[in-house]
């Protein structure tokens, strides 16, 4: 019997202002995200796929309270976190943390690593100072790093060794969740692996769960248990990985899948071109969000927004958002 959900995303938006004029009034409203539901399981890795701009950093900066969400809910753990004040959030903080593409984002290049790797047990009051060298040692053998590494700066190393001091930072707290956001993408394709393999064996070794934020469904399907994709601040489809690369029922993943590169050209499937832009999610299409650009399209998308449904009842894991089974 599969467990309770630890993260629980209910119809969750994030609009932000657009402002303009002499008084700088609100005069649009940017819908990065705009009724997003998604679960994750404890243990579990659930890749979230989409064009750049649709909305996947910003939903995982919201989930873990970077950014504060216009409506909705994010139950962690049984708990809202949408209400929470941030003194209130301090404790879930713990159990839930960010790896971020751009590891310069959570490593202030002025600290040593070693001040960097004990910052997370000093605010929320973890040990004594005279454990945390201990501590850091520990967090980054648990990276790959020796422990000589603690009396250097973040500069000092590759890409992919700052990347493992992002996963040493948001491991110190023993979390239970880890939105890892574009953690590879701008790594050698040599380095993601050694990555990617890291982040497999810590959640072997410590049971974590992953929302895995990537553009690139190549690179979600080595680490994914189920996988949603999303366009333009919606989640279109949403599948048990292997489900999804073998049956994909939305148009848009069936574009995505028909543009990661194969290894044998019998195996290559018919790319699929999309025409036109992603719109704007300043001005965003009525009835489908995919309508201007899905070659399916009929006078009810323009209409008529889908629901999220089943597409067959020997998969009920499977959702997609169209009116058709195409
Ligand atoms: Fe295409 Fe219409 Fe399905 Fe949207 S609802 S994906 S526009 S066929």
């Amino acid at each position: 019997m599969p467990s309770a959900p630890l993260l629980e995303v209910q119809d969750l938006r994030m609009f932000f202002p657009v402002r303009g004029g002499l008084w700088h009034r609100t005069r649009a409203w940017c819908r990065a995200v705009d009724g997003v539901s998604l679960t994750l399981r404890a243990g579990e890795t659930l890749g979230l796929v989409g064009e750049s701009g649709c909305g996947k950093s910003t939903l995982g900066k919201a989930i873990v309270r970077l950014h504060a969400p216009t409506s909705g809910q994010i139950r962690f753990n049984g708990t809202d976190l949408v209400p929470l004040s941030q003194r209130a959030l301090k404790p879930l903080r713990r159990e839930l943390q960010m790896v971020f593409q751009d590891p310069g984002e959570s490593l202030n290049a002025r600290h040593s690593v070693a001040e960097l790797l004990a910052e997370p047990f000093a605010i929320h009051r973890i040990g004594t100072a005279a454990e945390r060298p201990a501590r850091v040692a520990a967090l980054l053998e648990r990276v790959g790093l020796p422990a000589s590494a603690a009396d250097r700066f973040p500069f000092e190393f590759s890409g992919g060794q700052r990347q493992r001091l992002g996963i040493a930072r948001a491991l110190a707290l023993n979390p239970k969740l880890i939105i890892c956001d574009e953690p590879v993408s701008a790594l050698d394709v040599s380095i993601q692996g050694q990555i990617l393999n890291l982040l497999l064996d810590l959640q072997r070794e410590l049971g974590l769960a992953y929302l895995f934020i990537a553009h690139d469904l190549a690179v979600v399907k080595h680490v994914s248990d189920r996988v949603a994709v999303m366009y333009l601040g919606h989640i279109v489809e949403t599948a048990d990985a292997d489900a999804l690369y073998r049956r994909a029922a939305h148009p848009y993943t069936r574009a995505l899948l028909s543009a990661i590169p194969v290894a044998t050209p019998r195996h290559r499937s018919t790319r699929v071109v999309l025409g036109g832009d992603v719109p704007s999610p300043i001005h965003p299409p009525t009835g489908c969000p995919f309508h201007p650009r899905c070659p399916h399209a009929q006078d009810r998308c323009r209409l008529e927004k889908p629901v999220l449904r089943t597409p067959s009842p020997d998969r009920p894991e499977h959702q997609v958002a169209c009116h058709f089974d195409l």
